[in-house]
Formats: C-alpha cells, sequence, structure tokens
C-alpha cells in the first residue's frame, strides 16, 4: 500500500516535473517570441519615430522658408508703403496751409455758382419729373380700364348669345308640344319652355348690369383722357421752360464742374469730405466762409481779434467755434484773382 504510494509519488513528481518543463518551455517560448515582438516593435517604433523627426524636421524646414518668404514680403509691402507715404507726406507738405485754404475758398466760390445755376432751375426738374410720374399712371390707369371694358363687351355678347340659344330652345319644345302623345310629354316640354324663359330674363338682368358698368368704365375713361391730355400740355410747358434755363446754363455749368473736379485734386480726401460734410449740413451751402466787419461771413457771431490774426496768418485752418464753417480772412478773395 505504501509502495504504491510512493509510486503515485513519484508519478506525480515526475509528471510534475514533466509538466514544468513543459510549462518552462513554453515559457521560454513566449518569453523568446515575446522579445522578439518587442524588438521588432522597437525596430518599428524607431523607424517610425525616425520618419516623424524627418517629417517634422521637413515641416520645419518649410514653414521657415514660408515664414522668410512671408517676412520679406511684408517687409517688401512695408518699404512700398513707406516710400509712398514719405511721397504722399512730402505731396501733402508741398501744398502749404495757405494753398490749402486758398483751394478750399475756390471749391466753395464753385460750388455757390453751382448751386446759383441750381436754385434758377428751382422746382422744375422736380416738377417735370413729377408731371411725368402722373402722365405715366394715368395712362396705365386708361389702359386697364380698357381692358375692363373689354371683357364687359365679351361678356354680353356671351349673354346675348345664350339668349338665342335659349330661344332656339323654346321655339324647338313648341314645335314638339304640338305633337305630344300625352299630357305628361306636353308638361315635361312646358317645364322646359319656362326653364329657358327664365335663363333668358337672367341673361337680360346680367346685360342690363354689365351696361351699367359698362357706362362707368367709359366715363372714367374720358375722365382719365382729359386730365393726361391737361397735364400732357403742363409737361410740354415746363419741359420747354426748363430746356430753355439748362441751354442758358449748361455750358456755364458744364464749366464749373469741370474746374470744380480740377480743384478738388489739390485737396487732400479727409479735408474735402470735411469740407462736404460741412456744406451738407450748412444752411445756404456755405462751408468756407469770410470774416466781414470782425464776424463769421455764415452765423455773424463776432470773432476774437487775436483769433483774426490766426486766420489772417493762413498757418492753420480754423473753424468758427460757432457754426463750424472754415474761415478764410478777405483778402483771400485778392489772392485767389492774382
Ligand atoms: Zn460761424
Amino acid at each position: 500500500m505504501a509502495k504504491a504510494t510512493k509510486k503515485t509519488a513519484v508519478t506525480t513528481t515526475k509528471k510534475a516535473a514533466e509538466k514544468k518543463k513543459a510549462t518552462t518551455t513554453k515559457k521560454a517560448t513566449e518569453t523568446k517570441k515575446a522579445a522578439e515582438t518587442k524588438k521588432a516593435t522597437a525596430a518599428k517604433k524607431a523607424t517610425e519615430t525616425k520618419k516623424a523627426a524627418e517629417t517634422k524636421k521637413a515641416t520645419a524646414a518649410k514653414k521657415a522658408a514660408e515664414t522668410k518668404k512671408t517676412q520679406a514680403a511684408t517687409k517688401a509691402v512695408t518699404a512700398k508703403e513707406k516710400e509712398q507715404g514719405k511721397k504722399k507726406t512730402s505731396d501733402q507738405t508741398d501744398i502749404s496751409i495757405e494753398e490749402r485754404l486758398m483751394a478750399l475758398f475756390e471749391l466753395q466760390s464753385c460750388d455757390s455758382d453751382i448751386d446759383k445755376i441750381k436754385i434758377l432751375r428751382g422746382e422744375l426738374p422736380l416738377e417735370v419729373q413729377d408731371l411725368e410720374d402722373e402722365i405715366a399712371g394715368l395712362e396705365t390707369r386708361i389702359n386697364n380700364f380698357n381692358d375692363e371694358v373689354n371683357s364687359l363687351e365679351t361678356a354680353i355678347s356671351n349673354k346675348k348669345n345664350e339668349i338665342k340659344s335659349a330661344e332656339i330652345l323654346i321655339k324647338k319644345y313648341e314645335e314638339q308640344q304640338m305633337n305630344v302623345r300625352n299630357n305628361r310629354e306636353f308638361d315635361s316640354l312646358s317645364k322646359e319652355i319656362e326653364f329657358q324663359t327664365l335663363e333668358i330674363e337672367l341673361c337680360e338682368k346680367r346685360i342690363r348690369e354689365f351696361t351699367v358698368q359698362l357706362k362707368e368704365k367709359n366715363e372714367v375713361i374720358e375722365e382719365s383722357k382729359s386730365v393726361l391730355e391737361e397735364r400732357n400740355g403742363d409737361l410740354d410747358n415746363k419741359k420747354s421752360e426748363l430746356d430753355e434755363i439748362i441751354a442758358d446754363t449748361q455750358k456755364e455749368e458744364e464749366l464749373l464742374v469741370k474746374k470744380l473736379n480740377g480743384i478738388k485734386t489739390k485737396i487732400d480726401p479727409r479735408l474735402l469730405t470735411a469740407y462736404q460734410r460741412i456744406r451738407m449740413n450748412a444752411r445756404n451751402g456755405l462751408a468756407v466762409v469770410t470774416v466781414q466787419r470782425d464776424a463769421c461771413g455764415g452765423c455773424f457771431n463776432k470773432i476774437p481779434p487775436q483769433r483774426q490774426l490766426d486766420i489772417k496768418s493762413r498757418k492753420k485752418i480754423i473753424v468758427c467755434e460757432y457754426c463750424g464753417r472754415i474761415l478764410v480772412d478777405d483778402d483771400i478773395t485778392q489772392d485767389i484773382a492774382v
């Protein structure tokens, strides 16, 4: 019994040893495999890292190149702008404040002359426009009413045709009544005749209604036509009046506009915008005024003597502290004429 147990134990031990060996082998294999895999992975990783590094390097290089390029471009633009700015500044400094004030005064004179021409034309251009609009409206109205008249006439003639058909039917039924076989047929035909007679009456009623509407529409058309004739007469008068004024002033205006555009090129855009803004807000369209009898020529408020001296020196653009108009000394008129 003990022997058997021992044998069993030996067997067990042997078995265990075998198992252990197998396990160890398996483990070793696994470890080896793992090592290989690890190695492979490491190699792969290294390759990838290398690749990534290369890519990164390339990207960085590319980026650097681009940045350099951009910087160069910016530098070039800046240089160009600087140059332009220099040029602009030198252009602007070439025009002294005094010259700018003179240009502004000339600009104002031109604008005022053009304003005078526009005042002479007065409301005429607007009146002509209004008349043209009214005439177009009247013509549309007449056309619409004509369309309505046409459709009413068509409706009346349709109703007349319906009456004719009903009369034909009645005649037919009356003839049939002569040859009926019984009372029932006779009565049935009588009902048909009655129905058609009612139809005729209804048509006649509609025709009367349409005729009334037709008359009303025709009256409106006649009225509109006489108004249209009147307005056309007015338009002809206003137009010839306007044409006459335009003919008298057109050449003058064209010359003034040409002169105006010439002066505008002498004034820098910012100053020009300021001038136009003041002019738009000022009564009489005056943005540049002279000092007259110690007062602003625009709003007639007194100007202190020191301020008048500053204006006379023409070293600065001075605006009226009350109305905001640009002030120039009265002598500028003669200086421009020279
Ligand atoms: Zn003023």
